[in-house]
């Protein structure tokens, strides 16, 4: 296998610093060209002169003397997008976190990269986009998303109309089982102790909302393009099973590992080669039994309201994404409780109008007036609950 020369983007975050690992480790089929931070200058200095990538890109504007020499640095808004497109990589990990990186993978895909794929709040965003810029330029996406990864491996033991069913796994995050009423009382604290996975702050609180599962139907529905009818979700709290794909004979394929990061990243580069990898192998015999539960959809109003997101089409799962986006930070800062999330997604969705959105401008300016509605609800809720206290 050649190396190949390899980007990433988010390096700070949970994705970015596994993927520097999963490179480091592989120095005979991988070699780092370049990573891009937003605004995590000590660590991006320190991982530069730990691995030492040739360019280094960063949203916000830092003394670079701290550098080893010789780097190229790419300072200011948009470095993540100039980095994406550079010549020289071959793979693009983007692991940026929310909307913000679906301006980067389009770079990537317009430059006919591979992109292995961590976010998903892009593909919920941009599909119309995508699907015109893979049409028309030659990169790929390749899953990162541990249920997608799962999903696409599964799926390569059959033909598409052989397919009765895509089951994504959740774990359920920590509150699963919590009856409703105690929900509201959740702290940001509490919400950001995720059972499985050690993850970004977003995406940790989404576990425990369960918008993370509701944004992976969509995101599944657009990578496999399936329908909402054949995506189900089942809740597996030991993270074992990455997810299933039934057959319409019914076999049922599944995917599973212990669940470590790494390996998604690590295929998404190498595939369709598999090479070793520093994750342990699974003893399913040393497991705790492994469990399935139904999730009730009418207690999880996130699944609910991204199945009915997903099939009413267009701009739909894009408000869904950001007024979530919008509203977890309301809730990390205090502003709104745990179940007003739901409330200030669900009043979003209600306010808006479904369009066909195709280019990055229309979905960006979307983008901002779906977060504009959320924030005027989240305002309405932070006032209640000031007059209840
Ligand atoms: P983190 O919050 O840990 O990291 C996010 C990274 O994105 C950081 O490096 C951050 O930079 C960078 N970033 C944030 N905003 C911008 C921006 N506007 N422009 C450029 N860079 C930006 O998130 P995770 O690593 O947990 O998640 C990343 C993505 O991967 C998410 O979409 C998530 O849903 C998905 N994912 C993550 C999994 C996980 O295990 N963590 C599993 C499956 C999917 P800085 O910190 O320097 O500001
Ligand atoms: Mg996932």
């Amino acid at each position: 296998m050649m190396i190949k020369q390899i980007s990433v983007l988010g390096c700070t975050g949970s994705i970015g610093r596994q993927s520097l690992d999963v490179i480091a480790s592989h120095p005979e089929e991988m070699a780092l060209f370049g990573i891009a931070a937003r605004s995590g200058i000590d660590t991006l200095i320190e991982q530069t002169n730990r691995f030492r990538p040739r360019v280094v890109a960063c949203e916000t504007a830092f003394d670079t003397t701290l550098l080893p020499e010789g780097t190229e640095v790419i300072l200011g808004a948009g470095a993540t997008s100039k980095l994406a497109a550079m010549q020289e990589a071959d793979v693009v990990v983007n692991g940026v976190s929310g909307f913000s990186a679906l301006a980067p993978l389009i770079e990537s895909l317009k430059a006919g990269k591979r992109v292995a794929l961590a976010n998903k709040e892009s593909i919920v965003c941009g599909k119309r986009l995508i699907d015109h810029v893979l049409a028309e330029y030659s990169g790929e996406i390749l899953p990162v998303d541990s249920e997608q990864s799962a999903i696409f491996q599964c799926l390569q033991n059959g033909k598409k109309k052989e397919v009765d069913r895509l089951i994504l796994t959740a774990s359920g995050g920590p509150f699963w089982r919590m009856p409703r009423e105690e929900l509201n009382s959740i702290t940001p604290e509490q919400a950001l102790a995720h059972p499985t996975w050690n993850m970004g702050k977003k995406i940790t609180i989404d576990s425990a909302t369960l918008f993370n599962k509701g944004l992976e139907v969509i995101e599944a529905a657009y990578l496999f393009d399936l329908p909402a009818e054949q995506i189900d979700v089942v809740i597996h709290p030991q993270s074992i099973v990455h997810s299933m794909v039934s057959y319409r004979d019914g076999t049922c394929m599944a995917n599973m590992s212990k669940p470590d990061m790494r390996l998604p990243i690590q295929y998404a580069i190498t595939y369709p080669e598999r090479i070793a990898s520093s994750c342990a192998q699974l003893s399913l015999y040393q497991e705790q039994p492994l469990t399935f539960h139904k999730p009730d959809l009418e207690r999880f109003l996130s699944l609910k309201m991204a199945y009915e997101a997903l099939k009413a089409g267009l701009s739909c799962p894009l408000v869904y994404n950001g007024a979530n986006e919008a509203a977890v930070e309301a809730f990390c800062s205090g502003t709104i409780g745990f179940l007003d999330i739901e409330r200030v997604v669900d009043y979003t969705l209600n306010q808006h109008t479904p369009k066909a959105l195709d280019t990055l401008e229309e979905i960006m300016q979307e983008d901002r007036l779906a977060r504009e509605v959320a924030t005027q609800m989240v305002e309405r809720v932070s006032q209640e609950r000031r007059n209840r206290y």
